[in-house]
């Protein structure tokens, strides 16, 4: 017997008509790519992306096509996120730190009809624009004054489409499971692919992502995602926070120490979520200046492991609590995050970081399982690990035109990673599987050999990587960056290490370098480096 509630579709508009009632008043105050502070609130936004979808409409833009954006986080992106998905079209985030020929793949892949760019991009754009097949129009996110001189064809301006618009307009109804939003993760073999989301799926991750574990969000809140909106949704920000009528900050393209400091302080900013790389060049700002955090609460660090000496410095140095969260762009791209237990509550401040350092526990949702390599279940000791496995309503089935094959493995998907999960259920992450080092048929954390040389004080920046031995298979070595002004020797660092790794895993070498290769979402890029490193030489060897 079916019961007897409503049918009403999970869908994205709902969520700023929710806003506009009941938090209407709500400010989004944006740091504008033209250097200015705009402001207005959740009832102006959902006024303008109500115009935006009419725009769309009128420019024929129709259910399932694609429109692409190549823009930082601000209020224009944000009311692209809701007036292209809004009308049943898929908004497409592109990275724009992607090479130019990535850009252009995936665009073309997509299909995308429209590009609506940042004016930062209009250099970048132009130069692409013969390689863009489906592209039908350029719209560059500025009002009449600021339109630029371009060569793009059929250029357009954001503000005159938008305005040229009334706001009388009813969104659409249609199946929940309708696509919204199109993704591609780096893929670090193979082209990239793309993972398209459902309303439905966005909608059950918001709210799983709003939850007191998992991020917390509150209309007492202001959150300023650091982390891009053209990087796995802004980690679900621009829709959790809609969903609960919390007050946002968009800091355009100014993610600097100082630029993101003022922000934080000006809009009194209680969370932010951002990568690790960033966090590092905030913490050093507000170091080097004396300065502190007034109203920051929370800062959420995922997209790559968060060093324990960060998540440390942090609490200890300015009283601002790290939560770690874990995701991918395949899963929306919550996965966990590291709250507490009431278990926890009398535990040492040291034990809560050894729990914090973890990458956490999953919400209701995402269901995990660890496996060794003839895919048998792990047991959760905390020790044991193996390749990580999850399946949810939120996470991708297949990528987008089945690029790769099916990716499933018995109705489960595949991250990548490796980790262990402990009897609490807080999982950690020991490495990627490519980056995992192989030293005599057991393998080696690239990321604890990291955080440890991290928590050494004169290390900004380390990278562990595996470099062929003719005995071994692999042998880790350790790339640095020193921070600026400090000395360490090699056997400094070295010596380090006793004691809080098996002598078995003792790096071989430590290389000084000036900086290390990054990814277009900010990660240590290990691919370039291992590339860098081919033709290196161990001592030991
Ligand atoms: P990209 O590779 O394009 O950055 P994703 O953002 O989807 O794509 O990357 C997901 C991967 O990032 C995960 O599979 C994992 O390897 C890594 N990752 C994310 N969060 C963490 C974390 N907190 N600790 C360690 N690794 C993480």
């Amino acid at each position: 017997m079916h019961g007897l509630m409503m049918e009403q579709p999970l869908l994205i508009s709902d969520l700023i008509r929710h806003a506009d009632r009941h938090h209407g008043s709500t400010e989004i105050v944006s740091k504008r790519v033209e250097g200015d502070i705009h402001r207005y609130t959740y009832r102006d936004a959902h006024k303008r992306a109500r115009k935006l979808a009419k725009a769309l409409l009128a420019l024929s833009v129709k259910l399932g096509d694609r429109v692409a954006t190549l823009a930082w986080n601000g209020y224009r992106h944000y009311e692209l996120y809701y007036g292209v998905s809004g009308i049943g079209a898929i908004i497409h985030t592109i990275n724009p730190r992607l090479f130019g020929e990535q850009i252009a793949y995936i665009a073309n892949h997509g299909e995308d009809k429209y590009l609506f760019l940042d004016l930062t991009f209009v250099g970048l754009v132009e130069k692409l624009a013969p390689e863009l097949k489906t592209i039908k129009g350029y719209v560059i996110l500025c009002d009449r004054a600021r339109m630029p001189k371009t060569t793009l064809p059929n250029a357009m301006c954001y503000e005159e489409l938008v305005e040229a618009q009334d706001d009388r307009y009813e969104w659409p109804t249609f199946d929940e499971r309708t696509a919204c939003g199109l993704c591609y993760t780096s893929g670090t073999t193979g082209n990239p692919k793309g993972v398209l989301y459902t309303h439905r799926s966005t909608i059950i991750h918001a709210y799983a992502a709003a939850l007191p574990d998992t991020l917390n969000l509150s209309a007492r809140d202001c959150v300023l995602p650091v982390v891009p909106m053209f990087h796995a949704n802004a980690w679900s920000l621009p829709y959790g926070c809609t969903m609960i009528g919390v007050k946002m900050v968009f800091p355009g393209p100014h993610l600097d120490g100082k630029s993101v400091h003022e922000l934080f302080e000006t809009e009194h900013v209680s969370m932010s979520a951002g990568v690790p790389t960033v966090w590092l060049a905030l913490l050093n700002f507000v170091k080097e200046n004396k300065l502190k955090f007034s109203t920051l609460k929370t800062l959420v660090i995922g997209g790559s492991a968060a060093p324990p000496a960060m998540i440390r410095g942090f609490r200890n140095e300015f009283g601002v609590n790290v939560l770690h969260a874990w995701g991918m762009t395949e899963m929306s791209p919550l996965g966990t995050a590291g709250t507490l237990k009431a278990k926890h509550a009398d535990a040492s401040q040291e034990d809560k970081f050894t729990v914090q350092a973890r990458q956490g526990r999953a919400p209701f949702g995402v269901d995990m399982r660890i496996v060794d390599t003839q895919g048998r279940e792990l047991p959760w000791d905390g020790k044991a690990f193996g390749d990580l496995h999850v399946r949810g309503p939120w996470i991708t089935s297949s990528y987008f035109k089945g690029e790769g094959g099916d990716p499933l493995k018995g109705g489960w998907f595949p991250t990548g990673d490796v980790a262990n999960i402990d009897a609490d259920g807080y999982m950690q992450i020991t490495d990627r599987s490519k980056d995992v080092i192989k030293s005599g048929g057991e393998w080696i954390s690239s990321i604890d050999l990291e955080n440890i040389a991290v928590a050494h004080p004169a290390v900004a920046e380390a990278a562990a990587i595996g470099i062929v031995h003719p005995k071994w298979d692999e042998r880790p070595i350790l790339v640095v960056v020193k921070k600026a002004g400090a000395e360490v020797s090699r056997e400094e660092l070295l010596k380090f290490y006793e004691g809080k790794i098996a002598k078995w895993w003792m790096p071989e070498d430590v290389v000084f370098v000036n900086e290390l290769p990054h990814t277009a979402t900010g990660k240590l890029s290990k691919l370039n480096l291992r590339q860098q490193f081919q033709s290196y030489k161990l001592p030991s060897a």
